[in-house]
This record gives structure tokens, sequence and C-alpha cells, in this order.
């Protein structure tokens, strides 16, 4: 049992690998793909630009908030201010 998930994850990896050669090879050799990541590059810039997350990854700059510990993205936020809930059996003042 312990093999056959072994060797669905390898299987796994090698697509994800071959996909990202096969990506690669595109955007560094030809010439679609030169013109396909220059575009996007052009739009990154152009359009002000995007911060990564490393949880939550791209989001537009005009989207990020300011806290005393720098800038973080809305999605990082809404989690740092989120309400405690409790469950229905425990009480938060027993
Ligand atoms: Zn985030």
């Amino acid at each position: 049992m312990g093999g056959i998930v072994v060797e669905w994850a390898l299987c796994a990896v090698l697509l994800l690998g071959l996909g990202y050669g096969a990506y690669w090879l595109w955007v560094r050799f030809s010439w679609s793909g030169k013109h396909f990541q220059r575009t996007h590059h052009k739009a990154v810039i152009e359009t002000g630009a995007e911060i990564r997350c490393p949880i939550h990854g791209l989001f537009p700059v005009a989207m990020g908030i300011e806290t005393e510990h720098g800038e973080v993205c809305p999605d990082c936020y809404r989690e740092y201010v989120r309400i405690p809930t409790y469950t229905t059996t425990e009480k938060p003042h027993a």
C-alpha cells in the first residue's frame, strides 16, 4: 500500500518536473515564449506591479495594507484581525 502511494507521488513529481521543463524551454528558446514573458513583465510594471506574499502569492500593490510590522497582503491582514470564534461546547468565560 505504501509503495503505491510513493509510486504515485514520484509520478506526480515527474510530471510536474516535465511540465516545468517544457514551460522553461518554451520561454527560453521560442519566439512566442519570449514574447509572452516580455509582455507579462511589461504588464506587471505598467499596472503598478505586484507584491508576492509567501503564503497567498501575488497581490496588487494597491491592495497592500500598512501595519506596524510593514505591508501585508489583504488575506494575511484578514487572518491577523480575525475575531476568535468559540464552538458550542466550550464557553469563553467558564
Ligand atoms: Zn498573505
